[in-house]
């Protein structure tokens, strides 16, 4: 992957992805237990789908939260070159955590060498 797909450093990413995944089991959870209290009997049908949804959600943000982590342990740490905080970069190209300045580890992409390595 040469090309940056990402607005915002990688790991911030799957970690904002993370959280919407969460975010939609538990409202697509609560909108399902909803259902009974709406609709009786008839709606607990309906709160069993959604019930299975939310846990595929919940299931696909551990999932996620997961990769991440993995992913964080095999990243590069270094200081940014334009804010001077550390960071975390996946793969050769990244985003900076906090000043999402563009960094790489690649000298063909770079468009100037940074004067402290
Ligand atoms: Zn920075």
């Amino acid at each position: 992957m040469n090309k940056i797909f990402f607005k915002s450093a990688k790991i911030n990413e799957f970690r904002l992805w993370g959280l919407v995944f969460t975010l939609v089991g538990m409202g697509v959870m609560i909108i399902g237990t909803g259902g009974i209290v709406w609709w009786g009997h008839a709606g607990k049908i309906f709160a069993a789908i959604f019930m299975v949804l939310g846990m595929i959600s919940l299931l696909i943000s551990c999932v996620v939260y997961f990769w991440a982590g993995m992913m964080s342990t095999s990243a590069t740490m270094l200081e940014c070159p334009e804010c001077h905080r550390p960071t975390k970069m996946l793969g050769k190209t990244d985003r900076c955590m906090y000043c999402k300045t563009m960094l790489t580890l690649d000298p063909a992409q770079a468009t100037h060498e940074p004067s402290v390595e």
